[in-house]
């Protein structure tokens, strides 16, 4: 489990399973983060709240997120101890409340959870001493139950606090040490199912690839719309020749690109690697089962993606001696993180599989519209964002439909439109709509 203090509001905090709520007996509202909370996720949380009947201290109730739900899917309510001099169970009714709420989270197989500084405000429990319970609690939790809940989250609102939280996370649980390491190279190695040479097939971007770095080396041309080259790398299932296809001497507008590859090139890879895994159950639960372990690819022409240490030699156990950025790994150990976090909370990952999938209704929508709905902004405007030239601006505002464009991007047509952002805006209202519908 990871844990950690941040500082914020809670009811603005990233995407969690649950948060929680520091609620009082009755559940129907109160001050401080509770009103927060009601006040967020609208009036049918309080509707909900009423038929649970209120909650007794130190024991903790579930509901719906409501309005909150781009935030966490679940509001878990829990009542903290008045702090009465720590006479009357105050502790152990603390340690109760974070161990019940982890307990609720677990049987809803979430795999995060925000918290507030519980009984730290209205109810004055002594913030040093609150502070040290609620560590105490989710870490003893994590060696009962490990692997379930995978991140603890403190969201506290002023710096007094947050320090707390953040000394007594130092105390209690000691600097993990990185005892756990998986190296990887070739496909046919150990762990060679990591290496993007491993023959895996999968769909993405409207294509059909046989390994990732087919994929990338696809994406990179394609990046310098180089589609002849890219039609030749589709061709061929062996990776070094797609590597050839793709290299400096191939084509002359390589170094045009070179910039833009540099930046984008781990969110380009990430989403083939992405499909790799998500389209294949079995390299998926491979990728899984790594658990914790920091994942190295060792290749000593390689500085970017590796670590510029070859596999034989025994210095890549060492992270002082690391001579590259390892990207593969970091971005493999990215989505292994992700990969939980779907199947916690929606049981199945995200198969990132544009070949096959019919639009949806909002795919269908005018380019424009749907940049103006709220619900789908943030895709679209991150996206939007990119479009440098003001007519490429102006046809997203008024122009044509997002489906007939992806066919302009999958048939070379896309003339100005840039490829990069453009799949992860789609998948991105994809799922925005595939929660909508579920809910
Ligand atoms: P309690 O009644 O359990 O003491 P309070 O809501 O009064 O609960 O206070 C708990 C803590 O939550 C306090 O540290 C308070 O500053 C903090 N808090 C209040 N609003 C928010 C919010 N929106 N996000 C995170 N923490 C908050």
């Amino acid at each position: 489990m990871q844990i950690f203090a941040t500082k914020g509001d809670i009811t603005s905090c990233g995407f969690v399973g649950a948060i929680v709520n520091a609620a009082n007996n009755s559940l129907l509202g109160g001050g401080g983060v509770d009103s927060a909370i009601h006040a967020a996720a609208g009036p049918q949380l309080l509707k909900e709240c009423r038929a649970l009947h209120g909650c007794e201290t130190g024991k903790a109730k579930i509901t719906d997120s409501y309005d909150l739900w781009e935030n966490c899917k679940y509001i878990i309510h829990t009542v903290g101890p008045i702090w009465n001099g720590g006479h009357c169970d105050e502790e152990e009714l603390l340690y109760s409340c974070y161990t019940e709420s982890l307990l609720l989270a677990m049987q809803h197989k979430l795999y995060s959870v925000a918290f507030p500084s519980i009984s730290t405000g209205a109810y004055h429990f002594p913030l040093k001493q609150a502070a040290q319970i609620a560590v105490k609690a989710v870490h003893d939790f994590d060696r009962k139950y490990p692997h379930t809940i995978e991140r603890v989250f403190w969201v506290l609102r002023d710096e007094r606090t947050h320090q707390a939280y953040f000394d007594a996370i130092s105390e209690i649980i000691k600097p993990c040490n990185i005892d756990d390491i998986i190296g990887f190279h070739l496909p046919t190695e150990p762990y060679g199912f990591l290496s993007n040479w491993y023959p895996a097939e999968f769909n993405s971007v409207g294509q059909h690839f046989t390994s990732s770095e087919q994929y990338m080396m696809y994406e990179k041309v394609r990046q310098a719309r180089e589609f002849d080259l890219a039609e030749r790398i589709l061709q061929t299932d062996d990776p070094s020749e797609a590597q050839k296809l793709a290299g400096p001497s191939s084509f002359t507008t390589f170094d045009s690109i070179s910039d833009f590859w540099d930046k984008h090139r781990k969110t380009i890879v990430k989403r083939g690697v992405r499909a790799k895994f998500a389209q294949n159950p079995e390299l998926l639960r491979k990728l899984l089962d790594t658990g914790n372990a920091v994942l190295v690819e060792c290749a000593r022409k390689d500085t970017n993606w590796g670590i510029g240490i070859n596999f034989c030699d025994p210095a890549w156990h060492d992270v002082h001696r690391w001579n590259g950025d390892n990207l593969l790994g970091v971005l493999l150990m990215e989505l292994r993180e992700e990969f939980r976090h779907e199947l916690a909370l929606w049981g199945t990952v995200q198969a990132s599989d544009y070949k096959e999938s019919a639009p949806n209704a909002a795919w269908n929508m005018f380019a424009g519209q749907l940049k103006r709905n709220p619900v789908y902004y943030t895709a679209i405007q991150c996206y939007a964002d990119q479009l440098k030239s003001e007519d490429e601006k102006n046809s997203f505002y008024y122009g044509g439909c997002l489906y007939d464009w992806e066919i302009a991007m999958r048939t070379n047509m896309g003339g100005g439109l840039p490829i990069s952002g453009f799949y992860e805006m789609k998948q991105e209202v994809y799922e925005i709509y595939r929660r909508q519908s579920v809910r």
